[in-house]
């Protein structure tokens, strides 16, 4: 079908748990990859320092986690 609609969301990766959430963004501030964003963990139930994790593949994410270890 034709039309897509632009909806972007950031994705955000707990470094503890692994946890990523998933957040609705503007597109005019996507640019921001590896960028921390303090949050709230629901896994961790503390606040931890998310990181903007939109471009990365799972690899990738699993390697991050590991270095946060
Ligand atoms: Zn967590």
């Amino acid at each position: 079908m034709g039309r897509r609609v632009m909806m972007k969301y950031s994705h955000l990766l707990c470094p503890v748990c692994g946890t990523t959430m998933t957040i609705p963004r503007r597109a005019d501030s996507l640019r921001i990859e590896g960028h921390i964003k303090t949050m709230y963990c629901a896994i961790c139930a503390n606040k931890r320092d998310f990181i903007e994790n939109n471009y990365r593949t799972l690899d990738q994410k699993e390697a991050l986690i590991k270095r946060a270890e």
